[in-house]
């Protein structure tokens, strides 16, 4: 009792090599070398009335015609009896003389020989073959669907073998089985469309099924007669009788039948695309053999009603897969028209959601999820994600989330089946599907194999039980299609193209960026440069022209006429003027560049600076002026000393003639401070608010005010070194409010 038995332990039962034979036929077994008789089925005297005893260790000729041994030698040499079964052969016994069909196969190296009665009947005939075959051929052609195609061919294969019901019993992807099809007796109840669980029909036996189409069980009650010696002696093992049809049935299959009240079973492989798809399962409720050639024909049947199966599911499949695809063509054309993924996956109107059955989808990118139809929330998402970091698959595909997202069951009415695809670490394409609740009817409990305690041993035995059992199936959804799957891998490769594609082309993008900047900076340090020596070269030579006409002016005056000393007077104007507007310009290009970092600037100080540079022209036109109290503030000192300077000096310079009045003001907002200066001068037109702060853009003459039209632009440079704006409003005529903006957050 050290064995620990489990439902699986069925499993490892040596199903192929039995040690014995069912009871319709005899075995003979033989070396190839000697065709001497090394083994044989204790049955053997119940067909030609000898004990076996007396055939061990004799040559074959004790059995067959020299004819059929010479016959068999040649198919030894091409190692393949394919051509040579089944071979009708008549053996003498001392009663009478008896004919069988003789099938022989090799079986590593060891020549088995198989025994089966002919019975003369029409069935055995090859125009019978032809015309049930042809019959069964036509109708399975002319069948439209996968269901009819399943309901067609059970029933042909009812009507050639004649058994009392045929199923069509497909595997699902856990190798539970589904009748799908049946054609059965009236008076016996249907089995059609219920579950039988994997354990029924166990590994090996279904490697048995992929290796052989054909499995015959003609009596489960008759004895399995005993193969004499039990070991082979040239190998001293059990021979492996996989290939044959005579082998014995495992007794615990045996009991399974007969609990299911089954004697005779025949089985046959469909296998689609190299795997076992399912079986045509045939029961009859008394014992039946079935002939060789009606095997064939069987055989045949199952191997046509496979290609039907792929041209009927791909038909099927066709269309659907055709669509999806044509949707990721145009998603793909529309990533990569923009090089946007967002774009392309989901804010046109063939999006994600267009490329399977999903109810909701998502795409977490790049530290965003964006959401489409019925979906798990955000938060959700981002712990399905964690979850599938941890797995190192790029492609997850479930219908059950809860079995890997365990938080998943709180949200199964949107999430029940998930397929991603990775893009990278925290970067997914998802798809939801819902639960479904499913009614799943077993033919009986899944679970009912038995242990069973006999003689001292402890064996499993199948289970008892095949009535109708039904059972709800929670936290699940549909299944993906594997149109779906595909699809959604050639998603993802196209999507890490484009990526990958996108991060060369920033890479690019970014170099050309930096080209631009450095090849800007030098501009600008140039043009800088210039400032300098424009100022520089050029105020030395002013400086010497306005102090020798100064000088001229002064030593010189009473020689010179009133209309030369007027020239040299303009003279000096002139070149004052030019030295203003030399400085006015330096300082202009100076922003920005020779600033310091941005300090703590208390701007009650920076209004006294600059009231106080102005205090002659505040003195002269006897202006009144009111000030907030003002903030204290990130900036540049000398800069925003400047900026006042030029504003309020405009305010003077524009201001009301009569009683000048100047208001500098300020508001706190949320993200900058708003500064105000407002006069109660000329004012502006409004088709002239923007141009104003252009350089060089005077609105008066020089007779009727002075200026360069430097000022505002300066300004402005300063106002957007701070990265606020700076706009004017006015009433011509009643004056003028000139606002300007400072960031708080400069760093930003
Ligand atoms: P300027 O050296 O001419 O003052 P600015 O750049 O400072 O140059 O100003 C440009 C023009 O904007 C000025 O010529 C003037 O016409 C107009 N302006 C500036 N400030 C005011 C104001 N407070 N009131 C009316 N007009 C103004």
């Amino acid at each position: 009792m050290n064995d620990e038995i489990t439902l699986l332990n069925c499993d490892k039962e040596p199903i192929h090599i039995p040690g014995r034979i069912q009871s319709h036929g005899f075995i003979v077994i033989s070396s190839p070398d000697t065709l001497r008789v090394d083994q044989i089925s204790e049955n053997v005297v119940s067909f030609l009335g000898e004990e076996y005893s007396s055939y061990l260790g004799k040559e074959l000729g004790i059995i067959l015609s020299n004819q059929t041994i010479t016959s068999i030698k040649n198919f030894i040499a091409k190692q393949d009896f394919s051509l040579f079964n089944p071979q009708k052969i008549t053996i003498k016994t001392k009663e009478q003389e008896k004919t069988f069909n003789l099938i022989c196969s090799l079986s590593n190296n060891i020549l088995i020989l198989e025994f089966e009665p002919f019975i003369e009947n029409e069935q055995s005939t090859d125009s019978y073959f032809y015309y049930s075959f042809n019959t069964a051929l036509t109708k399975i052609q002319a069948t439209k669907n996968l269901d009819e195609l399943f309901e067609v061919t059970a029933e042909q294969v009812k009507q050639l073998i004649d058994y009392d019901r045929v199923m069509i019993y497909r595997f699902d992807k856990d190798w539970h089985g589904e009748v799908v099809g049946e054609a059965r007796n009236e008076n016996i109840e249907p089995f059609f469309g219920l579950h039988y669980p994997h354990t029924d029909i166990p590994a090996q036996a279904r490697e048995l099924y992929l290796r052989n189409w054909i499995r015959l069980i003609t009596d489960v009650n008759s004895p399995q007669p005993l193969i004499h010696p039990t070991l082979n002696p040239n190998t001293n093992k059990p021979v492996d009788l996989s290939d044959t049809i005579l082998r014995a049935t495992s007794p615990i299959h045996i009991e399974y039948l007969k609990n299911m009240g089954v004697v005779g079973t025949l089985t046959i492989s469909i296998i689609f695309k190299g795997k076992l798809w399912g079986l045509f399962a045939c029961h009859n409720y008394s014992p039946k053999f079935i002939s060789y050639n009606l095997r064939i024909t069987c055989e045949l049947i199952g191997k046509v009603f496979s290609n039907h199966l792929d041209y009927k599911q791909a038909d099927h499949d066709n269309k659907y897969r055709d669509l999806i695809k044509s949707n990721n063509a145009s998603i793909i054309e529309k990533m990569s028209e923009k090089w946007n993924i967002v774009d392309g996956l989901i804010k046109s109107t063939t999006n994600i959601l267009n490329l399977n059955e999903a109810s909701g989808a998502a795409l977490y990118y790049d530290e965003e999820v964006y959401l489409l139809g019925q979906t798990p929330s955000n938060d959700q998402i981002k712990v399905i994600a964690e979850y599938l970091n941890k797995t190192s698959e790029n492609l997850i595909v479930t219908n059950e989330l809860s079995t890997i997202v365990p938080e998943a069951i709180n949200f199964k009415d949107k999430a029940s089946g998930l397929m991603a695809v990775k893009i990278s670490e925290n970067e997914y394409v998802m798809w939801f599907k819902p639960e479904v609740i499913q009614t799943v009817n077993w033919g009986g409990k899944p679970d009912e194999k038995n242990i069973v305690v006999e003689d001292n041993k402890v064996r499993l035995s199948p289970r008892k039980s095949f009535e109708k059992w039904s059972q709800v199936v929670e936290n699940k959804s549909t299944e993906w299609k594997d149109s779906e799957i595909e699809v959604a891998e050639q998603l993802r490769e196209n999507i890490i193209n484009i990526v990958l594609k996108n991060s060369t082309q920033l890479k690019k993008l970014n170099k050309e960026l930096k080209y631009q900047r450095d090849a800007l900076a030098s501009k600008n340090d140039e043009l800088l440069n210039f400032a300098y020596i424009a100022s520089h070269d050029l105020k030395e030579p002013l400086r010497m022209i306005i102090s020798y006409n100064q000088l001229l002016l002064k030593k010189y005056k009473d020689q010179l006429d009133e209309g030369a000393i007027d020239f040299i007077q303009y003279s000096v104007d002139g070149g004052n003027r030019m030295k203003v507007l030399i400085e006015s310009l330096l300082q202009y290009a100076k922003i920005g560049y020779d600033s310091n970092d941005f300090t703590d600037v208390n701007i009650n100080e920076v209004v006294g600076n600059c009231l106080a540079n102005l205090s002659f022209a505040i003195k002269e036109k006897d202006v009144k002026i009111e000030i907030d109290n003002m903030p204290t503030i990130k900036g540049d000192k000398i800069l925003l000393i400047l900026l006042f300077q030029n504003l309020v000096g405009n305010a003077i310079k524009y201001g009301s003639k009569n009683s000048p009045k100047i208001k500098i003001s300020f508001k706190e907002l949320k993200e900058e401070y708003c500064f105000c200066i407002s006069d109660n001068g000329i004012g502006i037109e409004e088709k002239e608010f923007e141009n104003i702060f252009a350089m060089f853009k005077r609105l008066h003459s020089k007779s009727e005010f002075e200026g360069t039209g430097i000022g505002l632009a300066t300004c402005k440079k300063i106002v957007e070194y701070h990265k606020g704006n700076i706009w004017v409003e006015s009433d011509p005529g009643k004056g003028s409010q000139f606002y300007f903006t400072i960031k708080k957050d400069l760093d930003e």
